[in-house]
Order: structure tokens, then sequence, then C-alpha cells
């Protein structure tokens, strides 16, 4: 019989999301009729920007002809997006990032896992605890893990809490980490990370060979200039880091798939005695294993940077951010500890009494209807905290609020 990859199987039973699922369906079946509203998954809600959806539709047309029509595309992206993306996104914040350095894919998550392939199995990892859960289940996939206890931490993996008593700020380790995973602005704490915290991050992985990895998926939602939107903003950064970005969230693009990863062509890695290019090696391992964004979606991405597309998905994270400023403003109001929420489209509430993370998932289930995440669901040091995500519209927003501060 064919060997499975016993490395699935150290995975944990329950994850979060699924177990969501289930005790979601078991409350609907024994309470028919109930107006849930979901504010758990970070999923988008709102509808493509117009000028995403224009460019999109003229790419097809333009499919449709004997001159426009395209087939497989470079692996890297077009060239037209990358050099967008280094102009935009990087050089015009003092960012020395070149059209070179990006490449463009089909999501974050998967360059974050598949980041994985193209380095050591004996590296020494570390990540924050909560963390986003694909960095940790990826590890564990290829087998750079041992089994996991009973808080759910897995032997070979570090872990550095983030919580209220350390004021969500990841501290520098003592110890030397190969690796290193980071994501500001935090999903799911809703944390940022000042420039001083990640130029000591930087420091910390120059002088120890380390390297980061820097997740800024919610970037387009830091609302104070002071924040770095890119670990590239960093000096000496582009000696340590690999930056991955997304279309996801700031502009919709969920379920229509585009993002990039920056990985500087100065950047090194190990191997034996000898230094080795990562750049070179992220190139081999997508021009093998990947054939592109479908030139469609990259034309769609492209339009975020035009004109109309910068007002549109600047509307579109205002949007969220003032739903987040409801959530704040309101469960504050009503005596809850809420952290996040302010650059960043989570709320990371504390729970009320010491109530564990499930127990509170279950009581506002069942009393306001309502489906956040279980900060347990993040790691170990989540216990006890609750997320809600500004990712819905503005009445069920209003509506979860109003039966939340009731209770
Ligand atoms: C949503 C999200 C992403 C984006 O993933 P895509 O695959 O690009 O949709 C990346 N990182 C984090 C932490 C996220 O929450």
């Amino acid at each position: 019989m064919v060997q499975v990859n016993t490395n699935y199987l150290k995975l944990k039973a329950g994850y979060l999301f699924p177990e969501i699922s289930r005790r979601i369906k078991d409350f609907s079946s024994k309470n028919q009729n109930v107006d849930l509203i979901r504010l758990g998954i970070g999923d988008v809600t709102e509808p493509l920007p117009l000028a995403c959806r224009d460019a999109m539709k003229a790419a097809i047309e333009e499919m449709g002809t004997e001159e426009g029509f395209r087939g497989y595309g470079p692996e890297q992206g077009y060239q037209w997006l990358r050099e967008s993306i280094s102009k935009n996104d990087y050089l015009s914040r003092g960012c020395d990032i070149s059209a070179e350095e990006i490449f463009v894919s089909d999501g974050s998550k998967c360059d974050s896992s598949n980041i994985l392939d193209i380095l050591g199995k004996d590296n020494k990892i570390a990540v924050t605890d909560p963390v986003y859960p694909v960095y940790v289940d990826t590890n564990v996939m290829t087998g750079r893990t041992g089994e996991a206890n009973l808080a759910g931490e897995y032997q070979g993996l570090s872990y550095i809490p983030i919580n209220s008593e350390n004021g969500f700020e990841a501290a520098i380790p003592k110890e030397k980490f190969d690796l290193i995973y980071l994501c500001f602005p935090n999903n799911p704490t809703g944390a940022v990370a000042t420039r001083e915290q990640l130029a000591s991050w930087v420091k910390y992985a120059k002088e120890n060979n380390s390297l980061i990895l820097f997740d800024a998926a919610y970037e387009a939602f830091i609302k104070d200039d002071s924040i770095p939107h890119s670990i590239f903003e960093i000096e000496g950064s582009k000696d340590c880091a690999i930056e991955f970005r997304s279309f996801s969230k700031n502009a919709g693009f969920t379920g229509t798939r585009c993002a990039f990863t920056v990985i500087p062509r100065c950047l090194k890695g190990q191997a034996g005695l000898e230094e080795v290019d990562l750049w070179s090696l992220w190139n081999r391992r997508q021009s093998t294993k990947f054939n592109g964004v479908s030139y469609v979606v990259q034309r769609g991405a492209e339009a975020v940077y035009s004109k109309e597309g910068q007002i549109q998905i600047k509307k579109l994270v205002s949007f969220y951010m003032d739903n987040a400023q409801i959530i704040k403003s309101n469960l504050t109001a009503a005596g809850f500890e809420v952290f996040g929420a302010v650059n960043a489209p989570y709320a990371w509430i504390k729970t009320p009494k010491n109530m564990n993370s499930w127990d509170f998932f279950d009581f506002l289930l069942e009393k306001a209807n309502v489906v956040g995440t279980p900060g347990s669901g993040f790691g170990a040091a989540g216990e006890g905290y609750f997320r809600l995500s500004a990712f819905n519209s503005r009445e069920n927003v209003e509506k979860a609020m109003k039966r939340i501060v009731k209770l």
C-alpha cells in the first residue's frame, strides 16, 4: 500500500475553522430560523472595486482576439505588474525594491507555505503566539516539528508570546533562531510593530544570520503614519527578510487570487560552507512548480494602482476600518477590554471573567447569535482572548454590537 506523509498525522485534529463550523451546525440544527451574524473567518465581504472589474473585462476581451491572446505568462508575473508594485508599494516609500525582486503569485497563504521548499529542514524556527495557523501547520506538514503537546505547541518550534502583559510586542529572543515569522499588522491580535521594534528585529536578524519572513497582508489598514508598511522600510532589512503581500484584503481579491512575494537580490542562505542566493532558488522553484497568475487577474491587480483604483481601495479599507471602530467603541463602552481594531481589521477581545475562549465562543453563539473566533485556536497564548473581524456589512456589525452590548 502507498505510504502517506505521516507528518500530517501530527496536525491537531480539531483544527480551528472546521471546529467552528461543527459548533455552528450543531447550534443551527437545534435552533432553526436564528439570524446568525458571522464575524469569524477573516474573509472580505464588499464587492470588487470597479477599476479592477473594468480592467479584467478589458483583458478578457483582449484574450478573445488574435493579437491580444496570451498563453502561459512569465512564472514570476508580468513585468508591467511587477514594475507597478515596485514603484507604488516600495520606491514611493523609499524602499529600494526593484521589479525583478517581486514574484507575483496566486496567494500569500501558498507563498508563506511554499517558501519552506527552498529552506533547510534543520533551521531553528520561531513563531509568535498567537499566530496565523498556516505558518505552524506547514512546518508540521513538512516534517520540521515533533508532536504537539496538550496546549497545541509543537516540539521543535519556539513560541514568542504576544499578549496584553507585553503590550502585544514580540520580544527579541535571547536565543538564536534561523527563521522567524512575523506578521504586522497582526492577524489575529490587530497589533502593529513600530519602526523601533522592526529595527530591533532587523538588528537581531543581522547579528544572528537569521531570516525574517514578514507577512504584511494587512499593511493597507495602517492609519498611523509612523508605522512602517513594509519591513523594507528598515535599513539593512534586504539582507535578512522576505516579505509577503496580497491583494486579498486591500482590494477584495480573496476569491480572485493575486499576491506577491519580495525576495531581495542580495539575500543569502547557507549551503554547507557556501552562500547561496535565495532569489535564485525561489525563481527556480516558481519556474518549476508554478505557471503564473492568469493574465486577466494580473490586469485586475494592476488596476489597484490606477488613480481610480487607489481611490476605490482607500474607500474599501476605510469602510472596514469604520466597522472596526464601531466594534471597538461599542465593546469598550460595554466594559470589554479590546485590543487592535485601530490599524488592523481585527478586534482582539479579552474574554470577560477569565472565561476560556471556547466557552466565550459558545456563550456569544447562544446568547447573541454572533460567531467569532476563539483566541486559543491561534495558539496557547491566545487562550482567554477572542477575535472579531471587521469584514462584514455595516448593518450586520451594528446589529451584532447591539446584541452583545445587551448581554
Ligand atoms: C488573509 C491573509 C493572507 C492573505 O492570503 P492570500 O492567500 O493572499 O489570500 C496572508 N496572511 C495572513 C496573516 C492573512 O490573514
